[in-house]
């Protein structure tokens, strides 16, 4: 067999995926049949939430909340700097500001104490962002505290956690995406999250009023419901635009996969976290590599692998490191370049130094392969040829290879 080169991510696509899709195909329905509400069925029994919407992709998702959220000029909106542009453009799409607040140093999610100074220093703070950056849940009682006290609006964007869950206070345990801390929480089902649909997106929410606007913002704003109209007419084929909208629609076809795929969500995410423990266990004899460590109270959907290399001391450069290993077929990745950082946010007026834990995070950031298909021999093949190679890569090769 081909030897399959080995990246950061990928999906797993089964016989059965298969199956599922081919025969919505055959079915008649590409488009808005049944297995769309099947699909949102199932994820909101899933989650713990009373509704989800699926809608086209992750970004559409957050862009759906916050337009849903009735947010929009002059209100400010709360991210994390660590992660994908789409937690913080989605504030801009509905035309509100984004900011930041830096990371905690221990689960490298939005700080919650750093979140308060903030939203009490600047009342024009109308919403959180919170990122479950890696999979990791973030401590949601303290946000969920927070904005109550403020009524602010909080969109937690799980698109790394779907298949994560923590344990409140009261020792309930949470799936993400329960929303039981926030109005609303954001999937994303792209092929290298916890499952897929090609493209796609969801949210879940307890609110009625929420998810009606969900659904109807996701068709163009419009609403049919005879009971919702604001001029009921009784005509067959009236329907009304109530509010600008957009096609945002997952097809039946990626709802067929995304149902095949949700059955095996729970041991996608229990492969994950075996592979999480290998790397610990063999990379725990290296100070200079630090791999993440287990949150108590916390279960991660462990969509990274982030694991962070004192580059300095060991006297090695990244840009090798990618290079080398690239060569030998494993391609990593670097989880994120802080997003204010990106030449589009310095032109907000944000700069290098605004977020210094984010920043020195991303300096010394590496994403190993993590993902169910994963064999633990190519894990192990990974953890071999980055010590290799980073004493290759290395100007102080006696100290990366004497520890
Ligand atoms: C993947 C991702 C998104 C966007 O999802 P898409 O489906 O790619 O649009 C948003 N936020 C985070 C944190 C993500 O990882």
């Amino acid at each position: 067999m081909e030897k399959r080169a080995i990246s950061y991510g990928r999906q797993t696509i089964e016989a059965d995926d298969v199956e599922a899709v081919v025969k919505a195909l055959g079915s008649g329905m590409l488009t808005q049949g049944p297995l769309v509400e099947e699909f949102e069925r199932k994820l909101a029994a899933y989650t713990g939430a009373k509704y989800a919407v699926v809608c086209s992709n992750g970004t559409a998702a957050l862009h759906l909340a916050c337009k849903a959220a009735g947010l929009g000029p002059g209100d400010k909106v709360l991210t994390s700097p660590l992660t994908f542009l789409a937690s913080a453009n989605a504030a801009l799409y509905v035309g509100a500001r984004p900011d930041f607040v830096d990371i905690e140093s221990e689960t490298f999610n939005i700080d919650p104490a750093e979140v308060e100074k903030k939203v009490k220093a600047c009342p024009s703070v109308k919403a959180l962002i919170p990122v479950h950056f890696a999979g990791l849940p973030c401590g949601m009682e303290t946000l969920g505290r927070i904005a109550r006290e403020r009524n602010l609006i909080v969109i937690e964007d799980a698109c790394h956690a779907l298949g994560a869950s923590w344990t409140d206070s009261k020792g309930t345990v949470r799936k993400v995406g329960s929303s039981s801390h926030s109005d609303m929480t954001v999937f994303s089902f792209h092929p290298v999250k916890s499952i897929t649909t090609g493209e796609g997106g969801a949210i879940t929410t307890n609110s009625r009023k929420l998810y009606d606007r969900l659904l109807s913002l996701r068709t163009h704003g419009t609403v049919k419901d005879s009971a919702r109209l604001f001029n009921p007419e009784g005509l067959p084929w009236y329907y009304e635009m109530q509010d600008l909208g957009f096609n945002y629609r997952l097809t039946d076809l990626q709802c067929a996969l995304g149902v095949s795929q949700l059955k095996k969500l729970d041991r996608f995410i229990a492969r994950r976290a075996e592979l999480a423990s290998l790397y610990s266990r063999l990379l725990s004899k290296y100070p200079f590599i630090k791999t993440p460590e287990v949150q108590p109270g916390r279960d991660s959907a462990w969509h990274l692998l982030p694991v962070r290399i004192d580059f300095g001391g060991l006297g090695a450069s990244r840009k090798d490191l990618f290079e080398l290993m690239s060569a030998i077929g494993i391609n990593l990745q670097v989880h994120y370049i802080p997003v204010h950082l990106q030449p589009y946010y310095r032109g907000l007026g944000f700069k290098p130094g605004d977020f210094p834990k984010a920043e020195k995070f991303y300096e010394e950031e590496v994403s190993l392969p993590i993902y169910p298909l994963l064999s633990d021999e190519e894990a192990g093949a990974v953890v071999e040829a980055l010590l290799s190679t980073l004493a290759c890569a290395s100007s102080n090769r006696r100290g990366a290879l004497a520890i």
